[in-house]
């Protein structure tokens, strides 16, 4: 990793405006595209989650108490560090978890573009004047920050993840106790140092490492303290949690997990379908929640597209992200490869056929080799699962109540795309799609402007856009009497 300013490589955790470490205690990060050891993070636990908690419950309502407008501007100046910074952010997104550098320069611009946009959400945060129901007295309806918030991270996009739930907690005014996951602990805390250089105060953004995500999650669902729960990651683990914040009710926001349908009609523009599918599948080997993970063609032009696909996904440059003109990276770990080749064995052993890849990578390590399956069928683990990996999985469909039907039968319900002309079509099927998000002849709508979440099991909740900021407000009812 080469990085222009050495001091944004932190492995102390970041709790009350100081960098603690854990008493010697630590584990190790590596490099999932060489296996090289990046670094040594302090292994947190429950404890310090705790005094984070603490710390942030001491800055919050000083916070608060601020004008928006100055917030605004302390985010402003995160912002602004976050984008001179960029090429470092970076490249420490690819060295912990193996994005192409390309990608990972853009989820830098799309993370601190939610810190810009949240940064002006929060100076519009208006209340209400209501009619009155007698003459003497006055009604209003007053927004105020939740306080304390608890948020758990993914390592898919371990940048982008961190500001799309601290922006709009802090706009609001509210102080937020963070545990990135264990594979990418670096962005977050390079995050941290220039919260820290931008002068937010002290208490306000926390960042809390350890691999002992149950107890640390236990601490953030349970200690009454927290107000609210924000996680993204697996729907497994957003039960859990759920479940955990019920007995101090907390409220909760969850960004979970996908099954994505991307149907092609054969009104579609081939052309256009198999550039946007690429974009959509293919984007971080994969691995993020609204990939397509059943990719649906009608019968008519099932074997052009599979053509197409095909030739396109075998020239697909795979490599360590940041070396150049790689664009599939290594996966995560050896869980996640795990998943990838027991989805493919499943499909190839019900009668798929692997027109190209279907097996790991000669690179060995995580690398899996980008894959299109045909044939596939319904009773195939993909069809039910999130596969996470480079493998574009081809069902054939007739007609249009046949594919809506085989869309939605899942208990999912993040995003849905498809490619279609006719604009009566585009209507019935963006209707009738259970998705939080449906994508239209493109296969990449992810901004800071569009409302991002899920419906069904993929989720509670919508981050980003203008009504990501509810989440983090309580509303007041106040009532004036003897006026
Ligand atoms: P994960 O296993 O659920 O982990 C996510 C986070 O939860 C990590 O920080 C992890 O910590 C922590 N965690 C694990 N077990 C926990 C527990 N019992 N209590 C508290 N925290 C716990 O998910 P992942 O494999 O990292 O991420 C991939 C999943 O995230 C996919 O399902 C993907 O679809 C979903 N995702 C959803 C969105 C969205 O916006 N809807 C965005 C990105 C990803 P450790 O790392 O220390 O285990």
């Amino acid at each position: 990793m080469k990085l222009k300013d050495k001091a944004l490589l932190k492995t102390a955790s970041y709790v009350g405006g100081e960098w603690l470490d854990a008493g010697g205690k630590t584990f190790a990060l590596n490099n999932p595209a060489t296996g090289d050891k990046l670094a040594d993070i302090a292994d947190h636990g429950a404890a310090t989650i705790r005094l984070a908690i603490d710390k942030a419950a001491a800055a919050q309502k000083e916070w608060a108490a601020r004008t928006a407008k100055d917030r605004a501007m302390l985010m402003r100046g995160w912002f602004n560090l976050i984008m001179e910074n960029q090429e470092d952010l970076a490249q420490i997104i690819t060295a912990e978890m193996g994005k192409p550098l390309a990608e990972a320069r853009g989820e830098v611009a799309y993370g601190a573009s939610f810190i810009d946009w949240f940064a002006e959400e929060g100076r519009r945060i208006s209340g209400d004047i209501l009619q009155p129901h007698m003459t003497d007295k006055r009604l209003m309806v007053l927004k105020q920050p939740i306080g304390v918030v608890g948020a758990i991270t993914p390592w898919n996009f371990p940048n982008a993840m961190i500001t799309r739930k601290i922006a709009p907690a802090i706009a609001a005014g509210c102080a937020v106790v963070l545990k990135p996951a264990e594979q990418t602990p670096l962005s977050a805390l390079a995050l941290a140092e220039l919260a820290d250089r931008a002068g937010l105060p002290a208490g306000i953004v926390n960042i809390v490492n350890g691999m002992d995500a149950p107890a640390m999650g236990l601490e953030l669902t349970t200690n009454p303290i927290v107000r609210k729960v924000t996680f993204t990651g697996s729907t497994e683990v957003g039960r859990i949690l759920m479940k955990q914040s019920a007995d101090t009710i907390k409220k909760v926001s969850l960004e979970l997990g996908g099954n994505a349908p991307l149907i092609i009609f054969d009104d579609a523009d081939i052309d256009v379908a198999v550039r946007e599918t690429l974009a959509s599948k293919f984007r971080n080997a994969g691995q993020t929640c609204v990939c397509a993970n059943r990719i649906f063609v009608q019968d008519g032009i099932y074997d052009d597209f599979a053509a197409a696909l095909t030739a396109k996904v075998s020239e697909m440059k795979v490599g360590n992200g940041a070396d150049d003109g790689v664009v599939t990276g290594p996966l995560i770990d050896g869980q996640g490869l795990d998943k990838v080749e027991r989805h493919v064995a499943d499909a190839l052993g019900k009668g798929a056929v692997a027109t190209t890849g279907g097996s790991k990578h000669d690179l060995g390590l995580t690398f899996f080799t980008p894959t299109v399956l045909t044939g596939m069928t319904t009773d195939m683990q993909i069809f039910k699962e999130e596969t996470f990996g480079p493998v574009a999985p081809l069902f054939r469909f007739k007609t249009e109540e046949e594919v809506v039907a085989m869309a939605n039968d899942t208990i999912f319900g993040l995003a849905g795309y498809f490619f279609a002309r006719d604009m009566a079509r585009v209507w019935r099927v963006a209707e009738a799609l259970e998705y939080g998000i449906v994508s239209v002849n493109t296969g990449i709508f992810s901004n800071e402007i569009g409302p991002f979440g899920g419906v069904k099991q993929s989720g509670i909740g919508r981050e980003g856009s203008k009504y990501g900021i509810d989440d983090f407000l309580e509303m007041k009812y106040v009532c004036l009497g003897e006026i």
